[in-house]
């Protein structure tokens, strides 16, 4: 399968020198065209830092400490978007990466109606078309989320919720981008509305064609709509396998943890049931295996040696101590 975007080595750092965190730690990653790539782990495993990082849109402290982002073009041409110019970047994130990030819907501005919002999106990147044929290009967007037309002149405030995030996706697909990169909140949709856009999503990827990274802690959802998953602990890829494999058999302890846990549905921690403890303290980083203290199967060589992720010997792609990468 075509290669649309290669995260490679990347590793992300929060502030400078002795008192610096590494939030993301050596991810590789790969979105092929057209696929839909769930990204799961719990709350602070790197998941948003992994997004902001690839797409240099990192808050500071927030830093990247080294890898690549390769994105390839239409034209089969490739440029590393850690490395191009900034007004470079700029173009490629509206018209080629779209993202809807963790928040975003409370980035729209309650005092103006959506369909306003919309048409400046369309003004600020395709200045030659006309007012009407903006109107209409709204109008046709905000169907493709499933807003009917009569809600075009509405303000954000009028709007449930998941409206408000179709909105956001209606924005984002606006220039027809080719990678939609959406990072949902831990807490902020519920789980039916998560579903709902997900789903639409995954129905407009198929019309569109358009390839999607869709960030949550809620690997039910990924398993349901997603082509292939990755599991973040600790700032790194601890497994990735296509979402039947990964749902029919996990191969990394915390994988599996995972798939057996419900999130807490109060509380500020807002903690997985299911995988007992909780993540380790980026700044005190257990040795060997991230997660062997709160590992059911640990063996005397998780607590010293660290297992990195490679092809085990049954072809899948895992970093545990139980399946050895094979060598040659
Ligand atoms: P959630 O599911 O809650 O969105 P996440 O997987 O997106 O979590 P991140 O927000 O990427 O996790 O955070 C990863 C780690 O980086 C956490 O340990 C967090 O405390 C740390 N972190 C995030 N932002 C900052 C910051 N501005 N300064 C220092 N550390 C940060
Ligand atoms: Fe558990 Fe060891 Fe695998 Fe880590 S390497 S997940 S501690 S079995
Ligand atoms: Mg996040």
């Amino acid at each position: 399968k075509e290669r649309i975007l290669e995260v490679r080595g990347l590793n992300v750092d929060y502030g400078l020198g002795p008192e610096s965190v590494r939030a993301v730690r050596d991810v590789d990653l790969t979105l092929h065209r057209g696929e839909v790539l769930g990204l799961a782990g719990e709350s602070g495993s790197g998941k948003s830092t992994l997004a902001y990082g690839m797409t240099r849109l990192l808050p500071p402290p927030g830093i990247v400490a080294g890898g690549e982002v390769i994105y390839t073009l239409d034209d089969g041409s490739t440029v590393d978007l850690l490395r191009i110019r900034d007004a470079d970047l700029r173009r490629l994130r509206w018209s080629e990466i779209a993202i809807v990030f963790q928040g975003a819907i409370n980035s729209l501005n309650p005092v103006q109606r959506i369909s306003t919002q919309l048409v400046d999106v369309l003004k600020a990147h395709s200045a030659r078309s006309t007012p009407k044929a903006r109107q209409d290009r709204a109008r046709e967007l905000l169907g493709l989320v499933g807003i009917a037309s009569d809600r075009l002149h509405s303000y954000p405030h009028q709007l449930s919720g998941g409206m408000r995030q179709r909105v956001m996706i209606a924005m984002a697909l606006a220039l027809e981008p080719r990678v939609v990169i959406m990072d949902e909140p831990t807490t902020a949709l519920d789980v039916v509305v998560q579903r709902q856009i997900l789903r639409t999503l995954v129905e407009l990827r198929e019309r569109l064609g358009f390839s999607v990274v869709f960030i949550t802690h809620d690997l039910s959802l990924l398993v349901e709509f997603s082509d292939r998953i990755a599991i973040m602990y600790a700032g790194q890829v601890v497994e990735e396998a296509t979402s039947a494999d990964l749902y029919r058999t996990p191969l990394h302890p915390y994988s599996d943890g995972l798939l057996h846990s419900f999130p807490a549905l109060k509380g500020p921690r807002r903690e997985l049931s299911g995988i007992a403890g909780s993540p380790p303290d980026l700044r005190s980083m257990p040795g060997g295996c991230p997660f062997h203290p709160r590992c059911g199967r640990a063996m005397d060589v998780c607590a010293t040696r660290t297992p990195v992720l490679g092809q085990s010997t049954a072809g899948r792609s895992v970093a545990c101590w139980l399946h050895p990468v094979s060598v040659g």
